[in-house]
């Protein structure tokens, strides 16, 4: 049994709409779903991801809007890693940040640092070529430059190491990598890059910080992975219907909030996949609140309802 990299990451946004133009506009991501928050169904909950919002490429918002910026701290993740093709990749974003005047850094010839409208740290970096690329179409981006998918993410902690490792390696199968703090979960489909860096710094909860992250799980595999959580004496909750997903939490020891989700149902099971993300879907317990919160919730445009791409499949 093992975890399939990684599922989703899950980040707080003072602005649905700035996150959109900048997330599915900007950086060619799809907006695969409109919904809203289980536990607070006024608030907004947007994911993106590849064409399909395959796991590996997903990354989700909640709105809370008007939200003070938080800050990374002790305890939370700190840096998302978005993979691309290579150094040529690295150049045309380096340039199209540029003339859309978002600023960046070209720390290095493989690495291209930027922040979201949040301030939110994203780095894009050379992807893993075992990893398949997980893209999405937009008009303006080739299939050679697109983002392929999440690479890899670092999170701060405050103490050493020694006790959190356990979960890592014996019960989630992480192995060390050979760099200080960094650890690799090798799928049957994807690996995903997990680092730790030390910080004094304490957290604040706020937009441009995550919420948390979640690890895939095969569908068959979800309830042996709670049963193996809880035989290692970590508190772990229930199975929770998601909609797109099944899902269990757990509270890693320096308080960073993990998930392992599942596969399935997937974000077609109420839209047709021609047209994720152009209309609100709102969960089967939420829906009689529908003729409210559309009232209440701040409209959202979706660039890719409007624009036309033609399926040029294998020609781009
Ligand atoms: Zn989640």
């Amino acid at each position: 049994m093992r975890l399939d990299g990684m599922h989703h990451i899950t980040m707080i946004t003072g602005d649905a709409q700035r996150a959109i133009d900048f997330y599915a506009g900007l950086l060619g991501l799809r907006l695969v779903k409109q919904t809203v928050n289980f536990d607070a169904p006024e608030a907004y909950h947007l994911y993106f991801g590849d064409e399909h919002g395959t796991p590996g490429s997903i990354l989700t918002w909640f709105e809370f809007r008007g939200a003070q910026p938080g800050r990374a701290g002790a305890g939370m993740v700190h840096t998302i890693e978005l993979g691309v093709a290579g150094r040529t990749a690295l150049d045309f974003w380096e340039q199209r940040l540029g003339e859309h005047g978002h600023a960046c850094d070209r720390a290095s010839r493989d690495s291209l640092k930027l922040a979201d409208p949040d301030g939110l740290s994203l780095e894009l970096v050379t992807a893993d070529p075992r990893n398949p690329a997980l893209n999405a179409r937009h008009e303006a981006i080739s299939d050679g430059n697109a983002i392929m998918g999440v690479e890899g993410a670092r999170a701060y902690i405050s103490r050493p190491l020694q006790t959190d490792a356990p979960l890592l390696t014996d019960t989630l199968g992480f192995t060390e990598a050979d760099t200080g703090g960094g650890y690799l979960l090798e799928g049957h489909s994807r690996r995903f890059r997990w680092t730790y860096e030390p910080t004094g710094q304490h957290g604040l909860q706020g937009a441009g910080t995550v919420h948390h992250i979640a690890w895939h799980s095969a569908d068959g595999d979800h309830l042996a992975w709670r049963e193996r959580i809880s035989s290692a004496g970590l508190a772990v909750t229930p199975v929770i219907d998601r909609d797109y997903f099944h899902s269990i939490y757990i509270r890693q020891p320096q308080g960073i909030l993990f998930e392992i989700a599942t596969t399935s149902p997937g974000f077609a099971i109420d839209e047709d996949p021609g047209h994720l993300g152009e209309r609100l879907c709102l969960p089967t317990q939420h829906e009689h609140l529908r003729p409210r919160l559309e009232r209440t919730l701040t409209p959202l445009h979706n660039p890719r309802a409007t624009t036309t791409l033609t399926d040029q499949a294998g020609g781009r």
